[in-house]
């Protein structure tokens, strides 16, 4: 399927591996991946994200279990956490995922673009894409009879809009309030029996899927169940309902509801941290670089901007190509560490923009040796939870910070 869409959705434009997703031609076929880096084998780029999709097969379909027998909407938004918009979105579909859940109406577009035509749901509204997302069948959520008619005014005698009607059953950031709710459901039946929309779905958004047993939980799901039969009472009869996201997933299934709607886990973050079973997810990203130059420094020199660290002895120092625009936040300077020759060093001094500095000692480092900055842990470099740890955040904030500059490399059976 081909999109006339004004201009090119942002998410299209990000690089992932040359050797398969490098150009638009390409992006729209299935995505092979590239084989693994062979023992040695150097491409010569500075920064390299590897994405293993493999994991985030294995990931999709242990979630898809735990949602059974309701379905799977994998939730690809913001590049895929940065992992690659359309190979996470063709892995998942290919490990049991049933949908796609997106942010904004651009990445659906750009999904259509590339090619795949599962079911997409995007839920912030977005006036300039409004008209070709519809035309492209993509699904949008309405909150508000404001939102309804917008949506009603996009749709024409071949395109009747697909809507999923949200109810805001506590997080207080979307959806129709409880008072609202009737109003909304009403306008909706009304658009649905002039044949301008389809209620395809209720959902909701939990606000603590992340803590395990809260009774928010429970009054969210009673909350949401209420609503559906207050859609049912005027007429409608949506075919979904989905409430839960990778956190409602692991302690509640699909929370009651048809379909279960799942980011985080995807890419191998347990916002459980081990609680509900998600030490079976699996990191699907590892960040690395290379040395790009080695100094010495004489005890009591500073580095970096403000000299914000003095060299407490004299040392050697490797300069890495990686900065805050790449994603290293700069609030974990003087904190994190990095894995380079098998040893993890400090990260002394501010990251600056485009490059940080490490103490390296001793440690026999050279230009252009390999530098990994995080991994799944099992080569002994600082995980991903680390680094969120380092900069006071969340890993879905070090992953989708991860910018355009880092090459993505897509490796491992997506099968
Ligand atoms: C991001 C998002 C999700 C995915 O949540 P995770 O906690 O990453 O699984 C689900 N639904 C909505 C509305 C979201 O914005």
């Amino acid at each position: 399927m081909v999109i006339e869409a004004p201009g090119n959705p942002r998410h299209a434009a990000v690089p992932v591996s040359r050797a398969t997703l490098g150009t638009p031609e390409a992006s729209r076929v299935r995505p092979r991946p590239a084989p693994p880096p062979r023992q040695g084998e150097d491409r010569g780029e500075l920064a390299w994200a590897t994405v293993d999709l493999g994991a985030i097969a294995a990931n999709t379909r242990w979630l898809a279990s735990r949602a059974a027998p309701a379905g799977l909407m994998a939730v690809v938004k913001a590049n895929g956490f940065g992992h690659g918009l359309v190979p996470v979105a063709t892995t998942a579909l290919g490990a049991g995922a049933t949908w796609l859940g997106v942010a904004r109406l651009g990445e659906g577009l750009a999904l259509r673009t590339a090619g795949l035509t599962a079911p997409i749901l995007a839920w912030l509204p977005d006036p300039a894409w409004l008209g070709p997302a519809i035309r492209a069948a993509i699904d949008v959520s309405a909150s508000s009879t404001d939102d309804l008619e917008r949506i009603a005014a996009a749709s024409s005698r071949q395109c009747r809009p697909q809507v999923h009607l949200k109810l805001d059953t506590g997080l207080h950031r979307a959806g129709a309030t409880a008072d609202a709710w009737p109003s909304v459901v009403d306008a909706a039946a009304h658009l649905e029996r002039r044949g301008r929309i389809h209620v395809r779905g209720v959902w909701s958004h939990l606000s603590h899927g992340d803590v395990l047993g809260d009774p928010q939980n429970a009054g969210q799901q009673a909350a949401l169940t209420e609503g559906v039969e207050v859609a049912r009472a005027h007429g409608l009869a949506p075919e979904l309902t989905h409430l839960a996201n990778t956190g409602g997933v692991q302690q509640l299934g699909a929370a009651g509801c048809s379909m279960a709607r799942v980011g985080a886990g995807l890419y191998g973050i347990d916002p459980l941290a081990g609680e509900a079973g998600g030490e079976r997810l699996r990191a699907a990203m590892t960040l690395s670089t290379r040395v790009i130059g080695v100094r010495q420094v004489a005890a009591g020199e500073g580095v970096g901007y403000g000299h914000a660290w003095r060299a407490p002895r004299q040392t050697r120092l490797a300069l890495v190509p990686l900065g805050y625009a790449d994603g290293i936040p700069r609030s974990a300077g003087g904190r994190a560490q990095i894995l380079v020759a098998g040893t993890r060093v400090p990260v002394v001094g501010r990251v600056s923009m485009d490059q940080a500095v490490l103490d390296v000692g001793d440690l026999r480092v050279r230009q252009d040796d390999p530098v990994t900055v995080f991994s799944d842990g099992s080569d002994g470099a600082p995980t991903l939870l680390d680094w969120a740890a380092w900069a006071g955040t969340i890993p879905h904030e070090i992953l989708t910070g991860i910018g355009p500059r880092v090459v993505r490399h897509l490796v491992g059976d997506a099968r």
